[in-house]
């Protein structure tokens, strides 16, 4: 394939990546945008595989073969639940490949070329590559642990961290003076320093960055990605690179900034914050004192009968227990009888952005009536009943209420102002954020106690009229 081949190959790559993002911002749409997306790669590959300038056949099918393998089986394999720690471990991959490529373009190029303008610029290229790239890696390989829960959720938060952070960040600035400025063979020794100051400031960062904020940490990496490919993409002068590594970058930046919105969190908070540490595991013996008033699953049937408008919450519980289908299956029962059955979704419910749709929909529950907090909050006052499950910190009023809690300020669902409240969980544990929830001890709330999926199907068998 001649060069120009491969730049239009490349270009019509990029459009369609931009058009698979596109797609993927509706569920309707989002399958074709996937499709769209794999075309994209598939035509990248195979455009630079049969580019008439490279030679390395061999190497390309070494580390694609392999991969493909590892990709499909991980894609077949991983719970859904799972997903966010998956993001993340690929996520470092991403960045850690930018470091690669960064050094190794450094050591066949860079080393031994004179000082033009045009080097200069691609020296400063290598050095904010690696930087990104090695910041991106170790950031993420601490994210994929806090959520694996190989690292506990609560922030470390050490003394005089600020200045830590704002230290290193001027120690990498005043690195690229010196890496400019060494001699050939003296310059590999500021870049390897930045490549382990950069992995050191990831690990801080995301280290001290509470549980409740994981979200934004995640779609925050997702973002440090995209720009360590753009700039990997740059390194290489591979067009097609820069293209991609801008749209991650650039979409995860948008996630993040709706993710902050989510929580009502500035993006400086986040990073610089530890929100959350205080009460990122649950508090000891500092359970909110008050009655649990529980019901069993015919009582519970009994409430959905007699409910003329019904609002269902989900969260990272109903995933877990995957009770979406049995769900998707009451819920149908409820519209034929003429009950006014809609789902409230909150930004960050689950584990993932979107988390709760792509359950929702792969159960087949028609898209218009999963609503976005946004559309949904004022309507809880007229609402009957609201069945919570497997949600927590979304639906907990100390946001509201208390000035001192972990999470005070982020927008919550206001389901406390429904006629009743069915909360469905296993116990009376916390969620991720480990803020205690003075929702279950309102008048007005009802605790069905066990696992989702199981209280789920005996309802559904209830409203069948068979339990
Ligand atoms: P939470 O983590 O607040 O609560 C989930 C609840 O589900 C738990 O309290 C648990 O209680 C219950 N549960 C667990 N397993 C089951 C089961 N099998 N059956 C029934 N209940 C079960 O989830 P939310 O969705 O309300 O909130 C999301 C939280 O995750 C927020 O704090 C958010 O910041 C954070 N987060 C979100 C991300 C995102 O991108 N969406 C990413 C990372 C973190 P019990 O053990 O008693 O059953």
């Amino acid at each position: 394939m001649t060069d120009a081949a491969v730049r239009v190959a490349y270009l019509t790559a990029g459009v369609l990546f931009i058009l698979s993002l596109s797609g993927l911002s509706h569920q309707r749409t989002a399958r074709r945008g996937n499709l769209l997306g794999v075309l994209g790669m598939l035509i990248a590959l195979g455009a630079t595989a049969l580019d008439s300038g490279f030679s390395g056949h061999w190497v390309l099918a070494g580390a694609i073969i392999p991969a493909v393998v590892i990709g499909v089986l991980l894609a077949r394999r991983v719970a859904m639940t799972a997903m966010p720690q998956l993001v993340a471990i690929l996520h470092s991959f991403v960045g850690l490949a930018a470091v690669f490529v960064g050094l190794a373009t450094y050591l066949a190029h860079a080393s031994d070329t004179p000082r033009t303008a045009e080097v200069t610029v691609h020296l400063v290229e290598v050095y904010l590559g690696v930087c990104i790239g090695s910041l991106t890696f170790t950031g993420s390989v601490i994210a994929f642990l806090k959520l694996q829960g190989l690292l506990s959720g609560r922030p470390l938060l050490l003394p005089g961290r600020h200045i830590l952070n704002i230290l290193m960040g001027l120690g990498l600035g005043a690195g690229l003076g010196w890496f400019l400025g060494a001699p050939a063979h003296l310059a590999l020794w500021p870049l390897l320093l930045a490549t382990a100051v950069s992995g050191i400031l990831g690990v801080h960062l995301v280290w001290s960055i509470g549980g409740a904020d994981m979200p934004v940490v995640v779609s925050m990496l997702n973002s440090y990605s995209g720009w360590a490919a753009a700039a990997a993409g740059f390194m290489l002068d591979n067009d097609l690179l820069i293209i991609t590594g801008a749209l991650v970058g650039s979409s995860g930046a948008i996630l993040s900034y709706i993710m902050c919105k989510g929580m009502n969190r500035s993006f400086l908070s986040v990073i610089f914050g530890g929100f959350g540490g205080e009460s990122a595991g649950p508090p000891a013996g500092a359970q909110p004192a008050g009655e649990v008033r529980s019901v069993d699953v015919s009582q519970a049937v009994a409430l959905l009968d007699d409910a003329r408008s019904v609002v269902i919450v989900p969260g990272y519980g109903m995933a877990v227990a995957r009770a979406q289908h049995a769900l998707a299956e009451a819920v149908r029962l409820l519209t034929e009888r003429g009950t006014k059955v809609r789902f409230a979704i909150h930004p960050v419910a689950g584990r993932l952005p979107g988390h709760m749709n792509v359950l929702l929909a792969e159960a087949s529950v028609p898209y218009g009536i999963v609503l976005e907090m946004s559309e949904i909050n004022e309507d809880f006052p007229e609402t009957d009943l609201v069945l919570v499950i497997g949600a927590n910190d979304i639906v907990n009023p100390a946001a509201q209420d208390d000035p001192s809690s972990p999470i005070a300020g982020m927008p919550v669902l206001e389901v406390w102002k429904a006629k009743t409240v069915i909360v469905m969980k296993r116990g009376m544990a916390t969620g991720y954020a480990g803020v205690d929830n003075p929702l279950f001890y309102r008048e007005n709330t009802r605790m069905l106690f066990g696992d989702a999926k199981k209280n789920v199907d005996a309802m559904l068998g209830g409203l069948r009229g068979g339990g």
